[in-house]
């Protein structure tokens, strides 16, 4: 076994731990993080060049745990950051460089990796088998690319807190929006995912004496 071998082994089996299962998400996102890294020269993504990196994830599926496992970059740390285009896709950033690689899975890589093992009856675990030994440049494309990030994007203490003057809820990092000279989050702004059904616990301190 070479040592890729070995280390892909490794990480493989590490990010099944964290994510539940194997699957073919896995392989896929494991082995799209050795390439980003590898390309954009981060060797040690958990120990020394923590700080040095950052990952955009296209995709909030399967392989996004994989990529965390390996990059060790997360949203809590604010080294992840989620673009939910629906694609099969990161890009890996070097932060002390500015290199920037993005890495997209192939749509022909999943009828080839299907092709490929025909003894293998079930053909999703033929596909996983396949992901497994198939050549990066079989499974994935990948581009150089530049990425700006804003520095209230950037991990450490928020640049800014404010308080939204409809729900008077604070916002931090920058993500209020201001309207008719108001400052408003962006739920009051321009609707949240949520609608308040009863603010039950409001309710509830205010009758305290
Ligand atoms: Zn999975
Ligand atoms: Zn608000």
């Amino acid at each position: 076994m070479t040592e890729a071998t070995i280390d892909f082994k490794r990480l493989l089996d590490e990010s099944v731990q964290i994510h539940g299962h194997l699957c073919a998400g896995q392989v896929l996102g494991v082995r799209m993080s050795m390439l980003g890294l590898r390309e954009i020269g981060i060797e040690d993504p958990k120990g020394k060049d923590r700080k040095s990196l950052m990952v955009f994830v296209e995709m909030d599926r399967c392989a996004t745990d994989a990529v965390q496992s390996v990059t060790g970059c997360s949203l809590g740390k604010r080294s992840m950051k989620f673009m939910d285009y629906g694609k099969m896709a990161a890009t890996f950033l070097n932060l002390k460089t500015g290199k920037a690689i993005r890495v997209f899975a192939r749509e022909d890589s999943r009828e080839k990796a299907k092709e490929r093992f025909p003894e293998i009856e079930n053909k999703y675990a033929g596909q996983l088998e396949a992901y497994k030994i198939m050549p990066d440049e079989e499974l994935f494309d990948v581009m150089e690319v530049t990425v700006t990030v804003a520095p209230q994007d950037m991990p450490g203490r928020p640049m800014r807190r404010v308080q939204c003057d409809s729900c008077r809820e604070h916002v931090q990092d920058m993500r209020e929006i201001s309207r008719d000279g108001k400052v408003l989050c962006v739920s009051c702004a321009e609707g949240g995912y949520y609608e308040v059904k009863e603010p039950f616990l409001a309710v509830r301190y205010a009758e305290k004496p």
